[in-house]
Parts: structure tokens; sequence; C-alpha cells
């Protein structure tokens, strides 16, 4: 499962030609959400994901939420 929209401007070059990409990932008892917002002009990214087995970061209440636009993958 993954969806795609549009994610605002970019914070380098100011172009409006940024994707906001989430991505649902299970098997078993991991589960990964991550998110992506991209330039399409200058390259520029900014990835988080958020894992179940991950102890440093635990799950935000919402990993559904983009960390970055605040969009719901709903
Ligand atoms: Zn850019
Ligand atoms: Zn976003």
């Amino acid at each position: 499962m993954a969806n795609i929209e549009p994610g605002g401007s970019c914070k380098k070059c100011k172009s409006t030609a940024v994707t906001c990409k989430y991505n649902f990932f299970e098997q078993g008892d991991l589960v990964i959400h991550s998110w992506e917002h991209k330039c399409l002009d200058c390259g520029h990214r900014s990835t988080t994901a958020y894992r179940s087995d991950d102890e440093d970061e635990p799950m935000p209440e919402d990993a559904t939420i983009c960390p970055y636009c605040s969009r719901s993958a709903e």
C-alpha cells in the first residue's frame, strides 16, 4: 500500500514539485509506516520511518499522519 500526493513546497529550492509518499508494510509482528517528501526539481529528500520494532523511537499515536505536511494517509 502506497499513496502519493503533492507535498507542498521545497525547503531548499522553493519549488512546488514536491511529492509526499506514504508506504505501509506489515509482516508478522513487524509494522512499518514510512513517509517521504521528495523535491522533483532539486532532489532534496526527507524521510521518516516508524517501525514497530524500533524501541529507541516509539510509534507516534498516529503514524498515518505525515510528519512533514500533516496530511493523513487515509
Ligand atoms: Zn527542491
Ligand atoms: Zn507529507
